[in-house]
């Protein structure tokens, strides 16, 4: 049985000041809720903040992007062990933002992921198809290569440490969700494709999330679906009271 997971995609918002505030307001709502992990994930800046504010409850703490390496000459970018460093425990990669404005490809999301699952940094690798892969019926070879580039030489037993967020890139910050059933098709071919890099006990315990305008009032139709194990939400995460509201789901 998989623990569902629901994850605050913040975005490029809220200062130190405001993630605490946000976080403690946050954790007065959900605490005690252990049957759904809670992951928020703050600019770069709130990092460590937040994981001083969530001190005490299960909330964890993810960044939204980092650098393949180490260390070294890399002016503006941050690693693995840094982020470790600040106590965080996951890491969101290959969003759909850093593909369409930074120009991220599935080669170097893949160089991301292994180096994420090397410093055993959960890494939650965000794939999606746009409007127009979707208008010209390309979203599933679309799906497939983002799939299998991004995980291309991870093997078995670093396949514990992953999610994968289907985001369909219209869905995202629109106010158009896909249906409950359009998402469940593509968390059903995610889930069937996965078996087919992994081996099927380890494919079957990999969480695969949905992200595009989550909101209380369709988490619940999208959590009843068989294949959809969670949430990657965005707008709706940066007010504490409707966060809460989607991490409650099931009350
Ligand atoms: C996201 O940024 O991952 C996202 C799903 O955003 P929103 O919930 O605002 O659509």
């Amino acid at each position: 049985m998989k623990t569902p997971i629901i994850i605050g995609n913040w975005k490029m918002n809220e200062t130190v000041s405001e993630t605490i505030r946000l976080l403690t307001e946050l954790k007065g709502l959900i605490s005690g809720k252990q049957e759904v992990e809670v992951v928020v994930a703050p600019p770069f800046c709130s990092l460590y903040s937040a994981e001083i504010a969530a001190q005490g409850t299960t909330i964890k703490i993810a960044a939204q992007n980092m650098h393949f390496e180490e260390s070294g000459a890399y002016t503006g970018e941050v690693s693995p062990p840094m982020l470790i460093d600040v106590g965080c425990k996951y890491v969101i990669l290959g969003h759909s933002e850093r593909r369409q404005y930074f120009k991220e490809d599935d080669v170097l999301i893949n160089k991301k992921v292994k180096a994420a699952l090397e410093n055993q940094l959960s890494a939650v690798l965000c794939i999606g198809e746009t409007k127009e892969d979707r208008q010209t019926e390309k979203t599933f070879e679309v799906i497939e290569t983002q799939l299998r580039e991004g995980l291309r030489g991870i093997n078995d037993s670093d396949a514990e440490n992953l999610v994968v967020a289907y985001e369909p890139v219209w869905a995202i910050g629109t106010g158009e969700t896909a249906t409950p059933d359009i998402a469940e098709e593509v968390h059903a071919f995610i889930a069937e494709k996965l078996e087919t890099i992994f081996r099927k006990d380890v494919a079957q315990t990999i969480r695969i999330t949905y992200g595009g305008s989550v909101k209380p009032d369709n988490i619940k139709d999208l959590m009843a679906q068989a294949h959809i194990d969670g949430a990657l939400v965005g707008g709706a995460s940066l007010n504490a009271e409707t966060f809460a509201k989607i991490v409650s789901y099931k009350d």
